[in-house]
């Protein structure tokens, strides 16, 4: 067991899966999936009051929609359930009676402490900080076990990695300062350290600690907002690690190959919401479409357009049309309402801005367009640039009301590949509507 690779995730469940949560939990994954070892998900409901049901649920929920499976539980046949350090109380008394035995420890009422040896110089060699040293003499005795016989962290998580035969202990650089007062422990109990790898801290733009002033600090309010699972696991990846060559969109599968503790990098790293977007819109871009359409579609139902009424293959085919416009599912959503309905065009634009003279050049071009043999956006993209010589007209004078009385927008993917997926008779509908065409 010595040599297999074993990490585990050990959330408190006092909250839900916050983004640096979901980092551990996600370098903690990477590291298993590389080298063939496993990864464990320890629940650490030993603070009762702030424990509840519900966050460890949505913990357990977001870490699915991650992908971020565990390999081992304590309920054997079916999905694993986590290991609770609630369920685990007489594993911890057990070691404490025996710290108790030997002196190493002592009661205080109910409470059990334990008793820190003076001048011993704690010494660990973390993965990503490089050798961390301090003097027992700055320690004040540790609490192992509260009068509730609940066992207090610092005591428990030493009782737990040993006992589960963690390998790597990964988690936040905040609990550098806690691991001298583990190692104590660790050395009380005649036990092997783990390896330590304290991840670097993870901050606003502004460089101060993430918060909620930062925006949305939970991995769901990401799932919420229309980011893909794959794009936030990419985006949590980069924060302290790169696999290198620029390379900065990957797949999970991609990842888990290059992945390596050893190139964490211990300056803190910057949560930026725009390289949030990118990747989101990178990863959007390269899903198959009806993958696409699968994260658009309960957005486009949201704002009321008229799903129902269109095949799958149009819908699908919509999103392919977009060209990867919308950094987000829900922003797709919106700049391609136009192709389900035609009532934002009309909410968007009104076709006022067209004077007579320049009325009367739409209305031929127009007719001429619907009149082609073959409605399709080469055919239709070469006519115009003809129609616009032969005629002395600027192309950008036929072809942006064209695009504005078919989608209402200024900007839109190419305006003839819009109209022929729009088909000829909701091109001509659409015209008319703006007398832009007899
Ligand atoms: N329950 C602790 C936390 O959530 C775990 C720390 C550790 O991984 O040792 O911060």
């Amino acid at each position: 067991m010595a040599d297999t690779v074993r990490v585990r995730f050990a959330p408190s469940p006092t909250g839900a899966l916050h983004i640096g949560g979901g980092h551990t939990a996600l370098f903690n994954w990477l590291w298993a999936r590389r080298t063939g070892g496993k990864f464990i998900l320890r629940i650490e409901d030993t603070d009762r009051e702030r424990s509840t049901k519900e966050y460890e649920d949505t913990i357990m929920s977001g870490m699915q929609w991650l992908g971020l499976d565990w390999d081992e539980g304590p309920d054997t046949g079916g999905p694993f359930g986590p290991y609770r350090q609630s369920e685990r109380l007489s594993t911890y008394r057990e070691a404490a009676e025996r710290l108790l035995d030997e002196g190493k420890a002592y009661r205080e009422g109910d409470a059990v402490i334990f008793r820190v040896p003076q001048g011993v110089t704690l010494a660990f060699d973390d993965m990503v900080y490089g050798r961390i040293e301090m003097q027992s003499d700055t320690l004040k005795d540790v609490v192992m076990i509260k009068s509730d016989g609940m066992p207090t962290y610092n005591y428990a998580v030493v009782v737990d990695d040993h006992t589960m035969g963690i390998s790597h202990v990964i988690r936040g650089e905040d609990h550098i300062s806690n691991t001298p007062k583990q190692l104590l422990i660790y050395d009380a109990l005649g036990w092997e350290y783990p390896t330590f790898a304290h991840l670097p801290m993870i901050l606003g733009k502004d460089k101060k600690k993430l918060s909620k002033r930062h925006g949305a600090t939970s991995v769901y309010e990401y799932r919420d907002m229309g980011y893909m699972p794959d794009s936030v696991f990419n985006f949590l990846a980069l924060l302290g690690w790169s696999p290198g060559e620029n390379n900065e969109i990957f797949s999970r599968e991609e990842a888990t190959k290059l992945f390596d503790l050893a190139r964490v990098i211990k300056k803190p790293s910057v949560f930026d919401m725009d390289k949030l977007n990118y990747i989101n819109q990178e990863h959007l871009k390269r899903l198959p479409p009806y993958d696409r359409l699968a994260l658009v579609e309960p957005f486009w139902r949201e704002m009321g357009l008229p799903v129902d009424a269109h095949s799958r293959e149009y819908l699908a085919q919509s999103l392919v049309v977009l060209c990867g416009r919308g950094q987000t599912a829900k922003e797709a959503a919106g700049y391609s309402d136009y192709f389900l309905t035609f009532d934002p065009v009309k909410e968007r634009y009104d076709g006022s801005e067209i004077g007579e003279e320049q009325r009367a050049v739409l209305k031929r071009f127009n007719a001429d367009l619907l009149a082609l043999e073959q409605w399709k956006a080469p055919v239709m993209e070469e006519f115009t640039r003809e129609w616009s010589a032969a005629n002395d007209v600027k192309m950008k004078d036929i072809a942006m009301p064209l695009r504005l009385g078919i989608t209402g927008m200024k900007v839109s993917p190419g305006v003839f590949e819009v109209a022929e997926h729009l088909g000829r008779d909701e091109v001509r509908k659409r015209l008319a509507h703006f007398n832009f065409v007899e």
